[in-house]
């Protein structure tokens, strides 16, 4: 039942109460008075009747005696009767005794009452309301016969005011009625007092889940739940509206870097504040919602077209982009935008919210920082994915991964020096994918641990049968360091393999030191300890920042092979960086390995330059581990053989002359 019905029903029981207290003492008084005053006119009645000796002459219409006139004027003064009648047998009156006199009537009048007490042989009692002027306000009257053995000799009528009596039985009793009802009301009252502080709470408390059902406490804004209501009643009442619907996703971009840099009650700052400015940058019409950590949607109700969504989705870059001051501090964060139009895309909700989602999901891939639409090329994409994925996840449970080694060599006595390591996923493509393209993936799903264990144990393994002075490289991802158990997977695999420690080296990319430096550190530091080589690789790509170079003592600088195939571009000056590298990698005491290099051209030119290793299709492609053999023996013989390409073959090892 709500307060509202509830409070009229208990207003109503209390005017019902007192409405009923009120009733029951008028009732209550009514009777008693009744009783009191028909006693007491009978008895004044029978009084005058034994004690006027000369009633029955008065009766016959005989002038009363001295005494008896005596008799009725002191009977007036002393008692409550203000007027006595005597009536003969018949019912007429023959004498009237009031305050201003008592004489014979002139005209005899009948009363009924009189006759009847008469014929009944008992005393008739009436208790009536007067006008009080004539009557009073309230008086009784009795009609006593009066008898002389059996026979009736007259009536006699006494008449008793009663005005006074009734007001005083009424104050008592509606002071104590009143009392009554207070009482009462108060034993209702406490108990629906109580009652109603206690629904109210349970109103506010219904209030606040229903609230947190609809909205994401941190921002204010919709959830996810309330997101699909309304999105679902916006497709619904589409067709009639007429236009385009339009879903935008919208990713913070390298928020994580706040959380992480700044804790975690600056990220929800900046989520609070990022939040208001979505609120803005939509129309009131429009509804905004989040929808995970820092993942938020605008649904842009009766957008026209494409343009007007693409509008929307730059005003939403454009002030992302703004620096958002948290905890005194300016903090630059960006966002990506992945939009979904209804009806051209899809009008059921789960299929739009995936066509966005697959939207943004290109949008973080082109570089984030934009904005992009649902295509239907992002499906076959998307699909393409989810069969690696797949694949991904069975090569883990059948043990389906393979690996295969690329040669390294010496670059001044062109000496085979060791092999890279190079994973590969043989059930897909016929193993044509690449890693840099299913280790992202494996990285996203969580597989990578495994798959680097894996690669480590058997690379550990297969290099343990090698000539001692060849050496394997190991390339790591940043996610293996993420689980903080790299320095044991490499004892293990060390352990296992017996494998000298200085004949493995690991590659890690900057990447891995752009995140929670101070434990990557750590751990770089314990692989250190651990003897094996530590080598920077894909050197010169990203981010660059020689900041790594002095923080980390690393072994080896590997050049990343794009500086070798932008060295044919006759415009390029990529020699001369590659030069500077080699240089920078000399003055830091380090080793610099040059990677890519696939042509005659690019080989002369590493040729002349200072480096330590080169690596590359020129000098020979990554091959199966069982092609090594034959491939190190070829490498032996051919000692002074000049190189060339192999590109149809993937095992000839070669070096420069
Ligand atoms: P990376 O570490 O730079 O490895 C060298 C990549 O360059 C290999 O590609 C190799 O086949 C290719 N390559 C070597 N010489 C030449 C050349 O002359 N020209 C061209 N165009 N390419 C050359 P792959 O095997 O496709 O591997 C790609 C990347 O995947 C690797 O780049 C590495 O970052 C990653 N990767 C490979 N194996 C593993 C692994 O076991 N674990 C991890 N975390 N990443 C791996
Ligand atoms: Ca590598
Ligand atoms: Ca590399």
């Amino acid at each position: 039942m709500s307060v509202r019905r509830t409070l009229g029903f208990v207003v109503a029981s209390l005017i019902l109460l007192v409405a009923g207290t009120f009733a029951a003492v008028k009732l209550t008084t009514d009777h008693l008075l009744y009783r009191q005053a028909t006693s007491a006119a009978e008895n004044w009645a029978r009084y005058v009747a034994d004690n006027v000796k000369d009633l029955e002459f008065i009766a016959l219409g005989e002038q009363p005696s001295s005494a008896s006139m005596e008799f009725f004027n002191w009977a007036q003064r002393v008692g409550l009767v203000y007027r006595y009648e005597i009536f003969n047998r018949e019912g007429f009156s023959q004498l009237v005794s009031d305050r201003k006199q008592t004489a014979l009537v002139g005209v005899s009048e009948f009363s009924p009452e009189a006759a009847r007490s008469v014929e009944r042989r008992t005393p008739v009692v009436a208790a009536q309301e007067g006008d009080g002027v004539e009557r009073p306000a309230f008086f009784a009257e009795a009609y006593v016969p009066v008898l002389s053995g059996d026979r009736p000799i007259a009536v006699v009528a006494a008449f008793l005011d009663q005005t006074q009596e009734r007001e005083a039985f009424f104050s008592t009793f509606l002071v104590a009625a009143i009392a009554l009802c207070l009482l009462t009301a108060l034993a209702f009252c406490l108990p629906a007092i109580a009652w109603y502080r206690r629904t109210k709470e349970k109103e506010r408390a219904d209030e606040q889940i229903r609230y947190l059902a609809h909205h994401d406490v941190m921002t204010g804004l919709d959830n996810r739940h309330r997101l699909s209501e309304k999105l679902q009643r916006a497709l619904v009442s589409l067709p009639e509206r007429g236009g385009k619907l339009a879903l935008h996703y919208v990713d913070l971009d390298y928020f994580k870097n706040v959380n992480d840099t700044l804790g975690h009650d600056a990220g929800d700052a900046l989520l609070q504040l990022a939040a208001e400015r979505l609120r803005m940058a939509a129309r009131k019409k429009d509804f905004v919602a989040r929808i995970g950590g820092d993942e938020f949607t605008i649904v842009q109700v009766d957008a026209s077209d494409k343009s007007e969504a693409e509008a929307l989705a730059q005003r939403v870059i454009t002030i992302l982009r703004e620096p958002f001051v948290v905890k005194g501090q300016a903090v630059s964060v960006g966002a990506s935008v992945g939009i979904a139009m209804a009806p051209t895309d899809a009008i059921d909700i789960a299929q739009l919210m995936r066509c966005a989602d697959l939207a943004l999901y290109k949008a973080k891939a082109d570089g984030r920082n934009c904005a992009r639409f649902f295509s239907s090329q992002l499906d076959v994409d998307n699909q393409a994915r989810l069969a690696l994925e797949q694949a991904l996840r069975s090569a883990v449970a059948t043990d389906g991964f393979g690996l295969e080694f690329q040669p390294i060599y010496d670059s001044m006595n062109k000496t085979l020096v060791g092999y890279e390591a190079l994973v590969r996923l043989p059930s897909f493509d016929d193993g044509t994918t690449s890693p840099s393209v299913f280790i992202p993936i494996a990285e996203d799903i969580g597989l990578i641990g495994y798959i680097g264990r894996w690669v480590l144990k058997k690379a550990c393994h297969a290099a343990a049968a090698w000539p001692e002075h060849l050496s394997v490289s190991v390339n790591l991802s940043p996610a293996q360091f993420s689980t903080g158990d790299v320095c044991e997977t490499v004892a293990e695999a060390l352990r296992e393999s017996g494998l000298d420690p200085r004949r493995l080296e690991l590659e890690i990319t900057e990447g891995l030191l752009l995140g929670d430096t101070e434990a990557v550190m750590e751990q770089l530091g314990g692989l250190k300890k651990l003897g094996v080589l530590i080598a920077m690789d894909d050197f010169g790509t990203g981010y660059s920042s020689l900041s790594y170079l002095w923080r980390f003592r690393f072994d080896k600088i590997k050049i990343d092979r794009s500086f070798m195939s932008a060295y044919d571009d006759a415009n390029g000056n990529a020699g001369t960086v590659v030069k500077t590298i080699v240089a920078l990698g000399r003055s830091l005491n380090m080793q610099v390995t040059v990677e890519g290099v696939e042509t005659d051209g690019q080989a002369t030119f590493v040729r002349n330059l200072d480096a330590d290793q080169v690596q590359g299709f020129y000098y020979g492609r990554p091959m199966p581990e069982a092609a090594l053999g034959a491939s190190m023996l070829a490498d032996l013989r051919s000692e002074t053989a000049e190189p060339k390409d192999t590109s149809d073959k993937p095992a000839t090892i070669r070096k420069a002359g």
